[in-house]
């Protein structure tokens, strides 16, 4: 799978407002934020979509997931809701290919779907 932009974030070869790291994942606000809290949870292990993860690598999403739903709960936004959503491919508007979880919360959100 060929490199992103999250590979240089990860690498901090380009700034990014790292809000969390561990050994399996960052996350950093978005830059172009659509709610007041819009944060990406990225994983480690390289997935370019998520059609490329298998059973055997479920535990990679599981914990952006979890991860996010700390976060949510450290910064007091748990109780009054989030969304997470990770698009895959060009109908959902996947533009970096390397998977990520979209924190979205802050504020009332919109509903989803079609345009
Ligand atoms: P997606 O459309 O699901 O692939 O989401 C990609 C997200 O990455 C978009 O919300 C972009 O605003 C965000 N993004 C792109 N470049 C950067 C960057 N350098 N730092 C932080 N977020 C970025």
């Amino acid at each position: 799978m060929s490199e992103t932009i999250f590979h240089k974030i990860m690498r901090r070869e380009i700034p990014a407002d790292v809000v969390y790291e561990d050994e399996h994942l960052i996350a950093f606000r978005d830059i172009a934020p659509q709610a007041p809290v819009h944060v990406l949870f990225v994983p480690k292990q390289d997935f370019a979509t998520l059609n490329d993860v298998g059973e055997d690598s479920a535990i990679v999403v599981g914990r952006l997931a979890t991860a996010a739903a700390r976060y949510a709960k450290a910064q007091g936004l748990a109780e009054a809701g989030y969304r997470i959503v990770m698009n895959c491919n060009a109908d959902a508007g996947q533009t970096v290919f390397q998977i990520h979880l979209h924190l979205l919360a802050g504020a009332p959100l919109g509903r989803f779907g079609t345009p």
